[in-house]
């Protein structure tokens, strides 16, 4: 398991208490803790070592605040550094949205290596563009080396309500760009996405085609499609593509997967670009705006405990999340706060939106759901709960077997979803503790607010 950043660097800082500045010794053992929480993250070397130069640099001198530690606030210098490098918190809505504002059709190209994603993505943007901002949209694939490859574009422009090029057999990638942009002027469509071709590896044939599409289409937007679970060799893979051609910005898929998020400050440092959205699931509807500040908080290894902070306080009422926050840094956390959780997560999106950000949620989801989002689930377990005696809420560890059996009977479930709820109540209280290690929530939020 990753031990995450805090934790090591409370280690290092221990004997720090009470001085007033980061000195450079100090700061470069802790860099040296950092340095291995990235390479964890799965950040490419060369781009690791930049970052520690920079943020070392920053941190040298620096005054450590009254009221946190020197180790939190070097996490804190860390945070903010790698906010800004991902892109900015400021920045987030401007860099997420494409840029179309030429003369329509805008062309929006896709780019990547086979299995990145690229497909899946064109369409949700497409779908995106629809819903949020009101555009007409076709996609055409352009990909004649991989069989099915345009009907796979079809049949998710069927699924996201999006119009696709009619299919012509034996044309060429060219022909079907200057084909889909005609057919676009004539019906009056605002946007026309084009789904390159991808390979295994990166060749020269392909960029080649690439770089003749992009010629006669003249995209607004270039987005280089990278899946997150890549990691190191996401590195390569960018440095390929925008030496070749002008990308706008990165699309980072499968960022509900395991991945740590390193990809991300790779793809940005080496390209340059705006990561502009991150795919968050198979389904349509899984794209996200890109969002420095979580991704940041993933990679320091934290869960995503800051943005839950955040959106909890965005959909609740303060006090209750301020008793909660309390309660938490207490360690006190009994099945009548999970209740209460599970109220709140149906309000903040349900269990898909909160996969991933707290720790023990996303394995819940995964076992009791097989991967598919499920918030039934949800209600299935305020029945468990609600069948427990007032005795079992607040004192899980009395259920034994015979009372499993009594609560999945009462609750309409099995002594199994009984067990995955014991569960998840088990890695909630866990993660809380950890939390209340580090200064509670409330603490946490504070430090990056
Ligand atoms: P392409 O070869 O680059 O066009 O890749 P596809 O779009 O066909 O995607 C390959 C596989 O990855 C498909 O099974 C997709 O459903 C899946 N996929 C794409 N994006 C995501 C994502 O953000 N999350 C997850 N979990 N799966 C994704």
């Amino acid at each position: 398991m990753f031990e995450s950043l805090s934790d090591r660097l409370s280690g290092v800082f221990e004997r720090l208490r009470g001085r007033g500045a980061l000195n450079e010794a100090d700061v470069r053992a802790a860099m040296r803790e950092v340095r291995i929480a990235l390479l964890e993250a799965d950040v490419a070397l060369p781009v690791v070592r930049d970052f520690i130069e920079r943020v070392t640099e920053k941190a040298v001198g620096q005054s450590v605040l009254r009221s946190i530690t020197p180790g939190q606030q070097v996490v804190k210098i860390v945070h903010d550094a790698l906010v800004e490098m991902l892109g900015g918190e400021g920045a987030d809505g401007a860099a997420s949205e494409l840029m179309l504002n030429v003369a329509p059709p805008a062309v929006v190209m896709m780019v990547g290596l086979q299995g990145s994603g690229k497909t899946t993505s064109t369409a949700k943007i497409a779908k995106r563009l629809k819903e949020k901002s009101a555009k007409k949209v076709m996609m055409a694939s352009l990909d004649v080396n991989r069989p099915a490859a345009q009907e796979q574009l079809a049949t998710l422009g069927v699924q996201a309500g999006v119009a696709t090029l009619p299919i012509v057999p034996g044309q060429s990638p060219v022909d079907i760009a200057r084909r889909a942009l005609q057919a676009a002027k004539l019906q009056g469509f605002d946007v026309v996405m084009l789904d390159t071709a991808g390979r295994l590896h990166v060749d020269q044939p392909l960029m080649d085609e690439m770089k003749a599409v992009a010629e006669i289409a003249d995209p607004a937007e270039t987005l280089l499609v990278v899946d997150a679970l890549t990691g190191q060799d996401a590195v390569n893979v960018a440095r390929s593509f925008s030496d070749q051609v002008a990308l706008t910005g990165v699309v980072l898929t499968r960022m509900d997967g395991d991945a740590r998020g390193g990809a991300a400050l790779s793809m940005r440092a080496v390209t340059g670009k705006p990561i502009k959205f991150a795919g968050t699931g198979e389904k349509l509807d899984g794209l996200e705006a890109f969002q420095p500040g979580r991704v940041a908080g993933r990679i320091l290894g934290m869960g995503d405990v800051v943005s839950l902070v955040e959106r909890a306080a965005e959909t609740i009422q303060v006090e209750e999340a301020e008793a909660l926050a309390a309660k938490m840094a207490k360690g006190l956390f009994d099945m009548n706060d999970l209740r209460n959780q599970l109220k709140q997560m149906t309000r903040m999106g349900g269990l898909g939106a909160l996969a991933g950000m707290l720790p023990g949620v996303k394995q819940v989801k995964n076992a009791m759901a097989n991967g598919q989002v499920d918030d039934r689930i949800l209600v299935r377990m305020d029945a468990m709960i609600g069948s427990m005696t007032p005795k079992e809420r607040s004192k899980p560890e009395l259920i034994n077997a015979k009372r499993k059996i009594r609560i999945a009977k009462g609750s309409g479930t099995t002594v199994q979803e009984v067990n995955k709820l014991l569960k998840m109540h088990q890695d909630m209280s866990t993660a809380m503790k950890k939390i209340k290690k580090m200064g509670g929530l409330k603490g946490l939020a504070g430090l990056f607010g």
